[in-house]
């Protein structure tokens, strides 16, 4: 990538024009081209920013079908009350079809790396592996133990073999709903397994109050601090969803813990749950992501879109600057993800997970800051070239792996079918 304006996610601001050289898979300079590279490929990049991609830290991706269906009802519970029934229909051709366009929109939004938390996860890595991004998919768990051992015994041979996919770009966690839908004995099983495994364990927490408020009435504790008396977060990394509602006590604890909160801020406004202080919150210490949550509750899964709205609302407490919003987008996703060996920034060894974003843009003109740029006035539209792992997912806007239109009417086809199995 030839002349083009690099934002590395190196040290905080840092911009300049550079050369980016990637060879089998890998960034193998940054800035000022090696003369020993011989490039079979070039790409100008004199109109354009060229930045680590998105991760989406957070999705229920094939939730996709149930976009703009039963919006706006009163509480989180009781558009969940719609939605599982319908999802209790839903089977693995169903998941693939699904996957398969909203990867087409991830990628078309600059995110080449998802965590997910849904069912029929071979069908969405099947998905991924096709599209060509990155993905972890959690073993997702719900309700009490036999359920749980159940769901492990039929999934986990699968899922197991997956993470060995020679791609390598495939993760795994464990994923207990949350404490409002998973037992204790559930969460201790999630815990177990993501140990022996070497996976995540990735749930949703302090949502909404009245998530909290239950906790408390029923185990006098907090939903953090009850799963960690359960001894359910104990030797794992821990990837929290939302986080909205965490006490001076949860924040200093959280800040010492081996875990990060993903920040979901269309899907908290939108289910009407509140605002995440996460100015307050980096400033305390804690490890921030962003993500989309499902596209039921957003109802898109576009991460420009998401850092827009996380830099408005960090304006509402606090002082979140245009950088650390890309960051959460980037270097803290892969951060969040165990990743950030791997992705998240522009340097020398890491994995070439790229965008180049258009800047030859009316609404990018003048470019005084490229980052207040990218959170305060970019589309998902001006992401004009994708790169995972070296490879061209998207150049010029075109998909070099998907074939939308088809993906379009297939998914149409799929969705008038799930509504007349209920
Ligand atoms: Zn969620």
């Amino acid at each position: 990538i030839q002349n083009t304006l690099i934002l590395p996610m190196t040290e905080p601001e840092l911009s300049f024009r550079g050369d980016i050289g990637i060879a089998d898979g890998r960034i193998q300079f940054v800035g000022k081209a090696d003369p020993s590279f011989v490039a079979q490929r070039v790409i100008d990049g004199s109109h354009h920013l060229t930045m680590p991609a998105l991760v989406n830290a957070h999705t229920h991706l094939s939730m996709i079908l149930m976009r703009n269906y039963k919006d706006n009802l009163p509480s989180l519970q009781a558009w969940l009350s719609e939605i599982f029934p319908i999802e209790d229909t839903l089977t693995e051709a169903d998941i693939l079809t699904a996957s398969r366009l909203a990867i087409a929109e991830t990628i078309q939004s600059g995110v080449t790396t998802f965590c997910d938390m849904y069912f029929h996860s071979e069908a969405t890595a099947q998905a991924v592996l096709e599209g060509g991004i990155r993905a972890n998919l959690g073993l997702t768990l719900f309700g009490d133990e036999a359920s749980s051992r159940a769901r492990i015994a039929e999934r986990e041979g699968a899922m197991l073999a997956l993470r060995d996919d020679p791609s390598g770009r495939i993760t795994l966690s464990a994923a207990p709903h949350a404490v409002y839908t998973c037992t204790k004995e559930t969460y201790q099983l999630a815990n177990r397994w993501a140990r022996e495994h070497d996976a995540l364990l990735h749930t949703h927490l302090s949502e909404t109050r009245k998530e909290v408020d239950d906790c408390i009435a029923a185990n006098d504790l907090t939903p953090l601090f009850y799963l960690e008396s359960i001894g359910a977060l104990e030797g794992v990394r821990s990837l929290f969803a939302h986080g909205v509602f965490l006490n001076d006590e949860e924040i200093t604890h959280l800040a010492q813990m081996n875990a990060s909160i993903v920040h979901n801020p269309s899907s908290n406004l939108k289910l009407n749950c509140g605002i995440a202080p996460t100015s307050t919150y980096l400033k305390r210490g804690l490890h921030l992501a962003l993500g989309t949550d499902g596209a039921s509750s957003n109802n898109n899964l576009n991460m420009v879109e998401e850092m827009h709205l996380a830099a408005l609302l960090g304006r509402l407490e606090g002082n979140l600057s245009a950088w650390e919003v890309v960051k959460m987008a980037t270097l803290d996703g892969a951060r969040a993800l165990g990743l950030d060996q791997k992705i998240g920034s522009i340097e020398v060894g890491k994995e070439a997970d790229l965008i180049m974003v258009d800047l030859a843009k009316s609404h990018l003109t003048p470019l005084n800051d490229p980052f207040s740029s990218l959170v305060y006035s970019a589309q998902a539209s001006d992401v004009s070239t994708v790169l995972c792992k070296g490879e061209i997912l998207m150049h010029d806007r075109t998909l070099t792996h998907i074939d939308v239109e088809t993906l379009i009417e297939e998914s149409n086809r799929t969705w008038s079918d799930v509504l007349k199995r209920r």
